[in-house]
């Protein structure tokens, strides 16, 4: 049985991991995976996650099974969080925790592959480069359309709407919250109003992947887009991870939410969310997310969490800054914001930065902000100046 299965290509993430990992050169700099990490280099544990998991450590009393719906208190408290108040509290939104974001758009691929519809995903190129895969495996087609101007450095807004002419009435469309992975991009709040007045007019379906929330410009401004999007569409879904905000990576949280024409139409849909998510993997694990429903539903815990998040946003701009300043081809990542930003190079001049640097990043040209330090910030520019237009 197993012979006739093909050989896969190895993640291009892990073998750049792999490679800086072996680099015995001590001033070797890794801006490739994708996690935030402090001025010395570590991603540690946030304070509030800590004392967060020593109340657990101290007063869970049961590790019993929950159901396919997880830690319903988390993905209400975190519900808050994310859509606010109104929409936290509109009958026709239906959520369930999820393991991490992933597993929230794998979740929202099977929801999808099961109506009638089976609608075409529209996915702005580039993007995360998991998207494809995780609508494509679960049965749906996907069509990838235009969405960055690399001359510029910015995204393209009528590209991203034209190439969408072709989607048809309940097709939906892909959209990432803030911080564009791998852009750095985001829409701006005239550019939600017209996409709410697109999705609207066009019947089309907006899914929402809010993965960083927090990590742009701050947790209300990371998702007033998107709040204004689900204010105006009748039907949506949101896939949000809390793997970066609370830098749970490991522990897999999030959440899918999906918001229904009527309450009356929410109560099936979450039916047949439990009902896949049973078959996927019967519920999601419950440490992470019990630690965000122990910061969320206290006052000082929560402030404690909110200050760390904003200090690692503000570190994270700093270096944009100081990017943005080191060289004119470099100025729109200043303008963007997360922890990405795509480096307008080639794939011979990434090999050229790993081979003569020691400076790792995936083929793309993809870079983590937050693997620099404010010291690597001048060695990093000049080893990529050459290479700059
Ligand atoms: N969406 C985007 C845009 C991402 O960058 C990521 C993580 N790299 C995810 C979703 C998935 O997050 P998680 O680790 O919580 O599965």
């Amino acid at each position: 049985m197993f012979d006739t299965l093909d050989r896969q290509p190895p993640d291009a993430l892990l073998a750049v991991i792999g490679m800086h990992r072996a680099d015995p050169r001590p001033d070797k700099i890794d801006v490739g995976v994708g996690v935030y990490r402090d001025e010395t280099g570590t991603t540690p544990v946030m304070g509030a996650v800590k004392a967060a998991e020593a109340r657990l450590l101290s007063e869970q009393v049961s590790k019993s099974y929950l159901g396919a719906e997880g830690d319903q208190t988390f993905t209400d408290s975190l519900a808050h969080v994310a859509l606010g108040e109104a929409l936290a509290a509109d009958s026709r939104i239906t959520g369930i925790q999820t393991p991490g974001g992933t597993g929230a758009l794998r979740l929202a691929a099977e929801l999808l592959a099961r109506t009638e519809r089976r609608p075409t995903v529209w996915v702005g190129a580039p993007t995360w480069p998991n998207h494809a895969p995780i609508f494509g495996e679960a049965g749906l087609r996907v069509a990838s359309h235009g969405y960055f101007d690399a001359a510029r450095g910015d995204l393209d807004f009528n590209l991203f709407v034209d190439g969408l002419t072709g989607a048809q009435p309940g097709d939906v469309v892909l959209l990432h919250g803030c911080c564009h992975n791998p852009t750095g991009t985001a829409f701006d709040a005239a550019q939600w109003q017209q996409l709410a007045t697109m999705v609207v007019a066009r019947g089309l379906v907006p899914l929402v992947d809010l993965a960083y929330q927090g990590l742009g410009r701050g947790l209300a401004e990371d998702a007033a887009g998107m709040r204004a999007l689900l204010t105006a569409a009748p039907e949506a879904l949101v896939a949000y991870s809390c793997d970066k905000n609370f830098a749970l990576y490991r522990e897999r949280v999030g959440a899918l939410w999906v918001q229904a024409p009527s309450p009356a139409v929410a109560v099936p849909v979450r039916e047949t969310l439990l009902v896949l998510a049973r078959s996927l993997w019967s519920m999601p694990p419950d440490h992470g997310a019990a630690a965000v429903r122990e910061i969320l539903s206290d006052a000082a815990l929560s402030a404690d969490w909110q200050a760390e998040l904003t200090g690692m946003c503000e570190r994270i701009n700093a270096l944009r800054l100081a990017l943005g300043q080191a060289h004119p081809a470099l100025a729109p990542i200043a303008r963007q914001q997360g922890l990405f930003a795509l480096l307008p190079i080639d794939r011979g001049a990434v090999r050229q930065l790993r081979e003569r640097h020691a400076i790792y990043m995936p083929d793309s040209g993809r870079i983590n902000i937050a693997g620099l330090r404010h010291e690597t910030v001048a060695p990093f520019i000049d080893a990529l100046a050459p290479h700059l237009p």
